[in-house]
């Protein structure tokens, strides 16, 4: 017997369509590249996105085409994320810290049509047109900011001139593409995740329901988080569904700028990765206090260091560490605690606090060792997470190779990560498999021996990597950039730190000084950069 009750699309545009009708006082706050602040309701950001579908239709954009995005946090990409999606076509977003070679290959794999872009990234661009493939380029400002360009742009603000503020959503199958975004390829080629309509709008719900208590009525969210990789963590489907403000930075992402911009907008909730909240963390100690309303943050994309977090904790901001990835939407499990556990004393919520956190509803997740078997969630077993779910993707644009790779015999994704489930489902992220170093047969975790020398005052930024051993077969090397090149701690000093929390034979080798950590184009330290360049450091 089917149930009876109505079958209606899960489409994007609802979302903004219900935010615009339910909550007047909730605005999108833009610091602009131009250097202003501006302020949309949700309905006027509506109405713009309107104007902007009609002109993506004059441009010649139709159902499935790709039409990418360049650019920072901001309305006018915001407008992009509902417009594109809204006509049938796919809003494909650019990583701004790809290389040149795989931003080109992106843009040729994807087959991008047209590309917005703020003013910032137009001189990277007329480097490159010649090795893009042939695209329609509009600069996203108005026309007293227009710069003189080879790109043969059209302006963003000109586009949307004349056409209906007020339009019907095209009514399309909840299963359509409605976004892309690329993996940052630490191997290989980047893959292309794929989002429908229906798993944006699902992620939305499903996010919104366990973070939106800690986060109250219309919180005023502060997206650090770019809308140029996995969405924003979902922030703009999420956002309206929660009726909340977004504070949107713009290019300046410094612990200075973020400071002033979280007391100037009244931010209650940030969003972002650890390094943005080093930064923050920083300023508000230089500045000896935090910005007045900021009272919780949502951290992922990297292990937070245990150390940051308690001292975000001791001045009264809840820090939510989550997990994701481009292939899971991003968000797959989060940090709220339960109110049982928001009793328990400092140091064992900081325990809790460093783990990855619940699953959401929506993803499930199982640990696998080597042979696909599946290990008992109790705390201690480690191996291979692999989840499916709702928001989860099943392969990847046009790479069928790479898609059969991603997943399992059950079909379900492998994420190359090393992790435990406790017993109350809590995920604790031991490494990459990629990562992980095997010594004697047994595994050293380089996240947990990174976090711990993090807490060293000597050290600024470190990794961890495997080197060769002939013993033990691998061995973990410390690299380290100092807080000071004057000042640098000793391998003994180090050790000395580590020791509380390792066993003799999980202690590094040796030690080895950088002036600076390489990173990915998401901000994470590149152990593929750093393997290369010290895979064969001959230990002592
Ligand atoms: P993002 O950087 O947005 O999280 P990516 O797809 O580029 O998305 O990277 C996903 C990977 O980042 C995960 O597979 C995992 O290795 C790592 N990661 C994400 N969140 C965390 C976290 N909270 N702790 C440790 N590693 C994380």
């Amino acid at each position: 017997m089917e149930g009876l009750m109505m079958h209606r699309p899960l489409l994007q545009g609802g979302l903004l369509d219900f935010a615009a009708e339910s909550f007047p006082d909730a605005q999108v706050v833009s610091r602009r590249v131009e250097g202003d602040t501006t302020r949309h309701g949700w309905a006027q950001l509506r109405e713009r996105a309107a104007q902007l579908s009609f002109a993506l239709r004059d441009m010649g954009i139709g159902s499935g085409d790709r039409v990418a995005t360049l650019a920072w946090n901001g309305h006018r990409h915001l407008e992009l994320y509902y417009a594109v999606p809204g006509i049938g076509a796919v809003c494909h977003t650019i990583n701004p810290r790809l290389s040149a070679e795989q931003m080109i290959y992106i843009c040729h794999h994807a087959g991008d049509k047209v590309l917005f872009t703020d003013l910032t990234f137009v001189p990277l661009l007329e480097k490159l047109k010649d090795q893009l493939p042939p695209m329609r380029y509009v600069i996203m400002t108005d026309r007293a900011h227009m710069p003189d360009s080879t790109l043969d742009a059209l302006c963003y603000e000109d586009v949307l001139q004349g056409h209906p503020t007020r339009r019907d959503w095209d009514d399309l199958d909840e299963n359509t593409a409605s976004g892309m975004c690329y993996t940052s390829g630490t191997t290989g080629d980047p893959k292309g995740v794929v989002y429908s309509h229906r798993s944006n709008v699902l992620h939305a719900m499903a996010t919104s329901a366990v973070l939106g208590p800690d986060l109250g009525p219309q919180p005023r969210i502060l997206p650090v988080v770019p809308l140029f990789h996995v969405n924003a963590w979902g922030l703009p489907f999420s956002g309206p569904l929660m009726g909340a403000s977004l504070i949107m930075p713009g290019p300046h992402l410094d612990g200075a700028s973020l400071w002033d911009l979280c007391q100037d907008e009244a931010v209650e909730s940030a969003w972002g990765v650890p390094t943005i909240w080093q930064g923050l963390f920083a300023e508000i100690r230089k500045r000896g206090a935090k910005p007045a309303a900021l009272r919780h943050i949502v951290v992922g994309g990297s292990a937070m260091p245990r150390s940051l977090t308690e001292g975000f904790e001791k001045l009264g901001i809840d820090v939510n560490h989550a997990w994701g990835m481009t292939e899971t939407s991003p968000l797959g499990s989060q940090g709220s605690l339960t109110p049982r556990q928001r009793e328990l004393p400092f140091d064992d919520r900081m325990t809790l606090k460093a783990t990855q956190g619940r699953r959401v509803y929506g993803v499930e997740m199982k640990i696998v060792d080597e042979n696909g078997q599946r290990q008992p969630h109790d705390g201690v077993a480690m191996g291979e997470l692999h989840v499916r779910g709702n928001f989860v993707a099943a392969g990847y644009f046009q790479n069928e190779d790479a898609s059969r790779k991603a997943m399992d015999a059950e079909g379900w994704f492998c994420t190359g990560d090393v992790a435990s489930i406790d017993r109350e489902n809590r995920l604790t992220l031991r490494d990459r498999s990629k990562d992980l170093i095997k010594s004697g047969g047994e595994w050293i975790s380089s996240i947990d021996l990174e976090n711990a020398a993090l807490a060293h005052p000597k050290v600024a930024q470190c990794a961890v990597i495997a080197v060769p051993h002939p013993k033990w077969d691998e061995r973990p090397l410390l690299i380290v950039k100092p807080q000071s090149d004057t000042d640098r701690p000793t391998l003994d000093d180090l050790c000395a730190v580590l020791a509380p929390h390792f066993a003799k034979w999980q202690m590094p080798d040796d030690l080895v000084f950088v002036e600076d950590m390489p990173m990915t184009a998401t901000g994470k330290i590149s152990k593929l950069t750093l393997r290369k360049r010290f895979g064969d450091h001959v230990l002592p």
